[in-house]
């Protein structure tokens, strides 16, 4: 036994990581991390069923995306059952359990009585003081059983200190006599789960707050078979703005990981935002880098009350919490280019953007394009959208800024292609001089030069705001601005 803080996040695989259980992986690793303990995953998998390869590996590839790494595992709670089933063995041995004969349909009906008479639903210990020849002779006879823990029945209360939740009390007297093993042989959870973490030696539970129910439970399994108990930190959930747990039902693919990968955010970025979730930081400090995340990270921190996610903003711009769209812009707007660019990279790839000149005689193009339009940028998709234009000459046009900055000035239609041609006649193509050209033929022309900015930058651009109007024409170039300027006619 070592002291050596170890905790573990204990999914049940679903086919994607939660952005719940994400946060929880995230608590469980910054405290490891903080501690110079271990982090280890496993996969609570004993619901065959609901167990298999896909299911497994999209919660592996969400912590891998989040950067999340383990130390020990992924351990597969189903490779344990028969140690688990061997606790339920010593328990029964050491008098701690004992062997339930009582047929479902005859539990059912007394709970069903129970309810009636609003009277406790608990197991009424109708096996619990069979002698041992009775039992023996029971089971002898081929009557199939379950076993149950025999919690004692005293005045006694099971008493631990939740990190979170503080002092929890319950008394021994309201504590049923709970299953430990089916009668198919098939461990129930809360023992698996209990026997699993005495095993890798987990000093610290840090799970849902749906977990504070059966800890109770689990430390009279813990007492019983005199292993040491941890400490118990129980997280409150994020809820959604209504109150309702985040769910694949209500949100969709809003509760995937994956879904944030894929819609642009940046993985500390994700990190950060999900760590602030219930958690209060000194001086509310909002963005943290992953060394100064682990430095001040505490479960003290932890806050009793749920939080709000708001997974259901249905903006299309802002499609998810608010928060998470800030957040993510610091980081693409602040990290040195250089470490966006592999994410703005795959996103190109996926969209048939990205060129290999970008790696070789246009990487400075590239790099300079990216710092000037992540400026107003939310999203690394937003390079492959919004900052369409600037990759490729197959764009479209937002028709909104189409309607209100070119049809509603019919001149635009010869005023653009005739600046076309002045532009072509510079030498060079540089912002002072641009400017000029700009100007004069406003003038020439006898039209606002505000009229004119905004009919250029939607026609070259598509949109009716962006970037800096000449660091804009700049990274378009001379000979595509010229083109494109060409094409305003069409447009009508
Ligand atoms: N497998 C449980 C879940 O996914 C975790 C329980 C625990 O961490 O103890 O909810």
């Amino acid at each position: 036994m070592t002291n050596k803080v170890c905790v573990r996040f204990a999914p049940s695989p679903t086919g994607y990581l939660h952005v719940g259980g994400a946060r929880t992986a995230i608590f469980n690793w910054l405290f490891a991390r903080k501690n110079n303990g271990k982090f280890l995953l496993r996969i609570e998998d004993t619901d065959a069923e609901r167990s298999s390869e896909d299911l497994i590996q999209g919660i592996l590839d969400g912590l891998e995306w989040l950067g999340i790494d383990f130390d020990e595992g992924p351990y597969f709670q189903s490779h344990f059952m028969d140690e688990h089933r061997k606790a339920a063995q010593t328990l029964l041995e050491n008098g701690h359990a004992y062997r339930c004969f009582c047929e479902k349909e005859e539990l059912d009906r007394k709970r069903e009585e129970a309810r009636k008479n609003k009277a406790p639903l608990m197991y009424d210990g109708t096996c619990r003081d069979l002698t041992e020849e009775e039992a023996s002779e029971k089971e002898a006879g081929g009557l199939p059983y379950t076993i149950r823990m025999k919690v004692p029945r005293d005045n006694g209360s099971v008493l631990f200190t939740d990190i979170v939740y503080g002092e929890i009390e319950k008394k021994h007297e309201d504590i049923e006599d709970f299953v430990i093993l089916r009668s198919n042989g098939q461990p129930l959870y809360i023992l698996s789960n209990t026997i699993d973490d005495i095993r890798d030696h987990i000093t610290h539970v840090i799970r849902g707050q749906d977990g504070l129910a059966n800890t109770p439970k689990q430390i009279l399994i813990y007492r019983a078979l005199g292993a040491p108990i941890p400490e118990f930190a129980h997280m409150s959930f994020a809820l959604d703005p209504k109150k309702a747990k985040i769910s694949k039902r209500k949100h969709g693919e809003k509760v995937a990981v994956h879904f944030y990968k894929e819609s642009g955010f940046l993985p500390w970025a994700m990190v950060n935002f999900l760590s602030l979730l219930g958690w209060s930081t000194p001086d509310s400090q909002q963005i943290f880098s992953k060394e100064e995340l682990i430095d001040i990270f505490s479960l003290k921190g932890i806050n009793k009350s749920n939080c709000i996610f708001d997974v259901r903003a249905n903006d299309p711009k802002f499609f998810t919490d608010p928060k998470a769209f800030s957040i993510n812009a610091h980081y693409l707007r602040n990290l040195p280019v250089a470490e966006i660019v592999p994410y703005v990279k795959q996103n190109l790839k996926k969209n048939g953007l990205w060129k290999p000149e970008y790696d070789g005689e246009k990487q400075q193009w590239f790099f300079d394009t990216l710092e000037l339009l992540r400026e107003r940028f939310h999203l690394i998709t937003d390079f492959s959208d919004l900052g369409r234009a600037f990759l490729s000459d197959n764009f479209e046009r937002d028709p909104k800024a189409v309607e209100k900055n070119i049809l509603k000035y019919n001149g635009l239609k010869d005023w653009l292609p005739e600046l076309a041609d002045r532009l072509q006649n510079m030498d060079g193509f540089f912002s002072e001089q641009i400017e000029q050209v700009i100007r004069k033929t406003a003038e020439d022309l006898d039209v606002k030069i505000g009229i004119l900015i905004n009919g250029i930058r939607t026609v070259i651009t598509g949109q009716s705001v962006g970037p800096g109007f000449i660091e804009m024409l700049l990274a378009i170039g001379k000979n595509r601005v010229i083109e494109r300027l060409r094409q305003t006619p069409d447009l009508f």
